[in-house]
């Protein structure tokens, strides 16, 4: 039996639930709709579809939530990430862009349900820029040495935090 290559893989902050993708995305999009801004908490939403015989659930399971009569939408139960939406019946699965391993190699192709992009979308690149906060340099190395996210690749013996600590 030949393994399939694996092209891809990413997971939650917390290392709980793991997926690997064995195809490229057919589409990457940033979708503005209402329900999108509401279930990642953000301005909008960025996804990667792919048929779910190309992807994998590696560690673990989401947790779903049946968003609408018409599709679910799946996060880490002990850490909150948002991984992923699927319409019903489609037999694709769109994993959320930044919960990849490497999101560098996810580049948005298009933008969807543009009517409710919020107004100062298309200005954030004409936001100011700043570097790291110096109050927080100081103890950047410390941040470092206790933050529990997982690292942006697979692991064999990565106990993810107990949701109580
Ligand atoms: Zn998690
Ligand atoms: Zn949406």
């Amino acid at each position: 039996m030949s393994e399939r290559q694996v092209l891809h893989t990413g997971g939650c902050q917390c290392g709980a639930v793991r997926y690997a993708l064995y195809a490229e995305p057919v589409t990457v999009s940033l979708c503005h709709c209402r329900m999108c801004q509401k279930a990642l908490g953000a301005m909008f939403g960025a996804f990667a579809g792919v048929p779910e015989a190309e992807f994998a659930w590696t560690r673990g399971a989401p947790a779903v939530f049946r968003s609408s009569s018409e599709a679910t939408r799946g996060f880490c139960k002990g850490c909150g990430t948002p991984l992923y939406f699927a319409y019903d019946g489609t037999g694709r699965i769109s994993l959320t862009t930044g919960s990849f391993d490497d999101p560098e190699k996810i580049v948005p192709k298009d933008q969807i349900e543009v009517e409710t992009t919020v107004s100062y979308f298309h200005n954030l690149t004409d936001l100011p820029l700043r570097g790291p906060e110096p109050q927080y340099s100081a103890s950047r190395t410390e941040i470092a040495t206790t933050n529990r996210q997982h690292p942006d690749h697979d692991t064999e013996d990565w106990q993810p935090p107990k949701p109580d600590r």
